[in-house]
């Protein structure tokens, strides 16, 4: 959007002009808040908005959003803008004012305005701008609106509003709809148009409601049997609202124009019913723009990589929520008190209820009063931002031209002059819509899971699959084995035995040749001497030997068979091998697969962290904002702290909290402890900061020890240089230190070394509170006195206080007071006879020096451990010398707490050594 002429260029470049006008005009002098503004005198070219724009103090560009303005709290200066606008004559002041002189003279030029009080004398008044009777609505809306219309686009609350007596033009101005001629729009269809043109219908929204206020009552005029609203405040913040009040998104101007014609009707409608005019009940416009703001330099996370792309898928998306007030105010004319319209004298005074009340506001602001009477009316509580408080405000004051009305044109401007010096604070209304990032969060947790579950699922059934398959593959193969070996023998034996009975029966065929070879060689013998049976041995030798051959080969065929089958074993085996090596392959894939999902595991765990910072961030920010309310501006560890030492306080969190411990049920919290070694710097910071929280309460502490915590915070100590994870793992470890057992951990693990080296190295205070908290804890275990002295822990602590940090001081006090109150514990049961060993170290003179501390905490603890000390007669000389008697006597008489007076007073009276030197001094005691 351009920016418009606004206001404050002509303001400024007017101021010098202005002031020089103090010495004619008694009403300019009075106007100083011009002389004090900061940029009259430098920037006079520099217009209204860019100066209130102006970053206060540097913030980083990701929560200052596009234009850098402060949110921590901070605001910046935005005086109440007023115009005064003329109206023209009408026909009948033409006819009747003809013979008499204008009672005002407008100087626009000089942005000064005439009144004249008689004849002669004539009364100047200097404001942000002059309409004439000629000035288009176009200009006034330019001028008056737009800035506003602007900053409320920008997440500022805006306020326009018309003050001015029945009939001189406010409705004109402000609620003209234009229907019949474009360019008398007034200033509300005129802000829309610029609204909706601005926004993006996607990701914004614009919604309104719109008001009457008549009799302290608030009737709604887009649902007329809503006829009771009620105001309700935030205690926390202030801000007002109004729950019962329709609120209607607009999406289109015409929409609007339709919505504005609606609330008009009715509020003719209610008007006549309570028989009463428009002109004298207040209609109040308010529109609501909602806007995200648009994330900004994705260059950066694709270059940082995975981490810093969670980091911005999982920041809180940023909305503003500017609201824009316009306020058509009743006629600001004096009610007729006898009544004339109907009225009695108790309802006049109720009518005019709010509007004097809104005069007396205006004027306590104006004079700076202490008191704003702010509650007295409807129409004040309604309209607290809108002067006095965070919004941008521009008021016009209009008047008629008429002399006639003179009396009420002279009040008008007199209300015009004082809101002129009503300066308000703009405040960006900016906050992280956490909500959006919870359900966008747990959307992405629930479809990994789902997506890890299916995977699993998948991957659960393939290997049961391919298992099953392997198994029926390696029972085929031995049933086929087997079956072949079987046949083989089968085979094998037939063979065996067909050759078998071939030979039988060869050797009976043979035996029988024989037999009857016999007898022919005995005839044949007989007849050729022997010759034919060496024949027929012969011939049986070569049969014999045929019938070996034969033998040979079955033998041969047999054994090739064999072979044959020893082949197939053999290959048998080998496709049992690869179906083994398959099922090793499957198993490895298995590992993978298992491997995988463990590590999709811890990143769940890291998100599931990460989540649960934000939300602990959420808190810390909204008890920040909350403190902030009452002025007191901590840091995150004040809530440890805080927790440490009022865990009811965190009892009373909203269900946010009990989300938080749900989450950590299902981390785990060796998981989270895992994180604390992490090699991302930040993932630490997160999860020393988690492991801090979860330490504030009682009930997590002996898990977080039992399971390693309190090693690892202490190497954290140890071997993290990040002044961030020392100051949060000290803090826990204070938090830890709160139980005897862990106590006796932390001194075995050399935590008092580790806790004094990380006081030398700190450079904030808030590192050293903690660090003293942690070691003021372990000063009250009796069993540890010596130990920790010998440690260095009291001069540790002592070596702290010249960081001269309250809060430090505080917690150095409390160790000594304990140390103390121990060393009297032993002295009185005799385990102790020595002087005190603060004293050996040289705590005197710092206790005896904050006795008279400012700071209660401080004072208190000190003065219980002096009536410690003094309670142990061996320590007497030494505070004599020191100057502690004299605090003593001083802590006898006049401290407030009748205890410590008491046992102070105790303390003298036992003491001989105290009581020669309070007779030596010749004092009554
Ligand atoms: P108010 O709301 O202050 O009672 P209105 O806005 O109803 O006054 O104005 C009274 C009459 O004067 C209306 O008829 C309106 O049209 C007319 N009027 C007011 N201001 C102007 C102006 N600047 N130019 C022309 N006519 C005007
Ligand atoms: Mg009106």
């Amino acid at each position: 959007m351009a920016a418009a002429a606004g206001f404050g260029s002509n303001t400024y470049r007017n101021a010098a002009h202005r002031s020089s006008l103090k010495a004619d005009n008694k009403s300019l002098a009075a106007n100083q808040s011009f002389k004090s503004s900061p940029s009259s005198s430098s920037s006079s070219s520099s217009s209204f908005k860019s100066r209130s724009l102006q970053p206060r103090k540097s913030s980083p560009a990701a929560l200052g959003g596009a234009n850098g303005v402060a949110r921590d709290g901070g605001g910046v200066p935005g005086r109440v803008r007023v115009a005064v606008r003329l109206r023209p004559c009408n026909a009948e002041e033409l006819a009747a004012d003809a013979d008499f002189a204008d009672c005002v003279e407008l100087q626009p030029e000089l942005k000064r305005l005439k009144l004249r009080k008689n004849n002669w004398d004539t009364d100047t008044y200097a404001f942000d701008e002059i309409f004439t009777e000629f000035a288009s609505q176009k200009r006034v809306y330019e001028v008056v609106a737009k800035p506003v219309v602007e900053s409320v686009l920008e997440g500022y609350n805006g306020t326009v509003m018309a003050y001015g007596q029945t009939g001189t033009g406010k409705t004109y101005t402000l609620g003209k709809l234009g229907e019949e001629d474009t360019a008398a729009r007034g200033i509300m269809v005129r802000a829309m148009e610029d609204i909706l043109g601005d926004i993006s219908l996607e990701t914004d929204s614009v919604s309104v409601s719109y008001l009457q206020l008549y009799m302290e009552t608030i009737q709604d005029l887009l649902d007329p049997s809503n006829d009771n609203i009620s105001i309700v405040e935030d205690p926390k913040t202030g801000d007002v609202s109004l729950p019962g009040a329709s609120l209607v998104e607009v999406r289109d101007q015409q929409s609007f124009l339709e919505l504005l014609q609606l609330g008009e009707a009715h509020r003719f409608a209610a008007n006549t019913k309570l028989n009463t005019e428009s002109s004298r009940s207040h209609a109040i416009l308010m529109v609501n723009v909602k806007r995200y703001v648009k994330e900004k330099d994705p260059v950066q996370s694709m270059e940082n990589g995975s981490n810093s792309h969670l980091a911005r898928t999982f920041k809180a998306p940023v909305v503003r929520k500017g609201k824009l007030v316009v306020v058509d105010l009743a006629g600001s004319e004096r009610i007729d008190k006898s009544g004339s319209e109907g009225h009695t004298l108790e309802e006049a005074k109720s009518i005019n209820l709010s509007l004097s009340a809104l005069g007396k506001c205006i004027n306590a602001l104006a004079e700076n009063s202490a008191h704003i009477p702010v509650r007295d009316s409807k129409l004040t509580r309604l309209l607290r931002d809108s002067f006095g408080g965070t919004a941008r405000t521009s008021l016009v004051i209009t008047i008629g031209p008429s002399p006639r009305h003179r009396g009420e044109t002279m009040s008008t401007i007199m209300f015009g002059q004082r809101a002129m010096k009503v300066e308000n604070m703009l405040k960006l209304k900016e906050e992280f819509d956490y909500k959006s990032l919870s359900r966008k969060l747990e959307l992405q947790l629930d479809k990994l899971i789902a997506e890890h579950e299916r995977q699993q699922k998948a991957f659960d059934d393939e290997i049961e699959r391919i298992h099953a398959e392997s198994e029926m593959q390696i029972a085929e193969s031995e049933r086929q084995y087997a079956d072949a070996l079987e046949r083989e023998r089968m085979k094998y034996q037939k063979e065996y035995m067909e050759s078998i009975k071939k030979i039988e029966e060869q050797l009976v065929g043979d035996q029988r040749k024989h037999d009857s070879d016999s007898a022919t060689v005995a005839q044949n013998d007989y007849y050729s001497n022997g010759e034919v049976s060496s024949i027929s041995a012969l011939k049986e030798v070569a049969d014999l030997k045929k019938l070996l051959e034969k033998e040979t080969l079955l033998k041969k065929a047999a054994e090739e068979e064999l072979s044959n089958h020893k082949r197939q074993l053999y290959q048998s085996k080998l496709m049992e091998a690869s179906a083994t090596s398959e099922i090793l392959k499957l198993r490895k894939l298995l590992e993978d697969e298992s491997r995988q999902k463990d590590k999709l595991e811890g990143e769940i765990s890291l998100l599931q962290s990460q989540l649960l910072q934000l939300s602990l961030d959420a808190d810390e920010r909204r008890r920040r904002l909350d403190r902030a309310g009452s002025g007191n501006d901590s840091n995150d560890l004040d809530c440890l702290m805080a927790q440490v030492k009022n865990p009811q306080l965190s009892d009373s969190e909203n269900g946010e909290k009990a989300s938080v411990a749900k989450l950590f049920e299902q981390v785990g919290l060796h998981k989270i402890l895992s994180l604390l070694e992490a090699d991302d710097v930040d993932v630490r910071i997160h999860a020393v900061k988690v492991v801090a929280n979860l330490a504030a309460e009682e009930a997590n502490q002996q898990k977080i020890v039992e399971a390693g915590g309190l090693m690892s915070l202490l190497n954290l100590l140890r071997s993290s240089d990040d002044e961030t994870i020392h100051r949060v793992a000290a803090g826990a470890i204070a938090n830890l230190a709160m139980n005897e057992t862990n106590q006796e951990l932390i001194m075995a693990q050399g935590g008092i070394r580790l806790l004094s080296t990380t006081a030398t190295n700190a450079g904030d205070p808030q590192t050293l509170r903690m660090v003293a908290g942690a070691i003021a804890n372990l000063c009250g275990n009796d069993k540890l006195q010596t130990m920790l002295r010998g440690e260095g822990g009291i001069k540790a602590l002592l070596g702290m206080v010249h960081c001269g940090h309250p809060d430090v001081l505080a917690q150095v006090a409390r160790g000594i007071a304990n140390f103390a109150k121990c060393e009297s514990r032993a002295s009185a049961q005799g385990t102790k006879t020595g002087r005190s060993l603060l004293i050996e170290d040289g705590a005197l003179p710092w206790i005896v020096q904050s006795a008279n501390s400012e700071a209660s905490a401080i004072r208190r603890h000190i003065e219980l451990a002096l009536c410690h000390l003094a309670q142990h007669e061996v320590n007497a000389k030494d505070m004599i010398s020191g100057g502690a008697l004299w605090e003593l006597v001083r802590i006898s008489r006049d401290c407030s707490r009748e205890d410590i007076r008491t046992l102070a007073h105790r303390s003298l009276a036992s003491s001989s050594t105290f009581k020669a030197e309070l007779r030596r001094l010749r004092m009554d005691y």
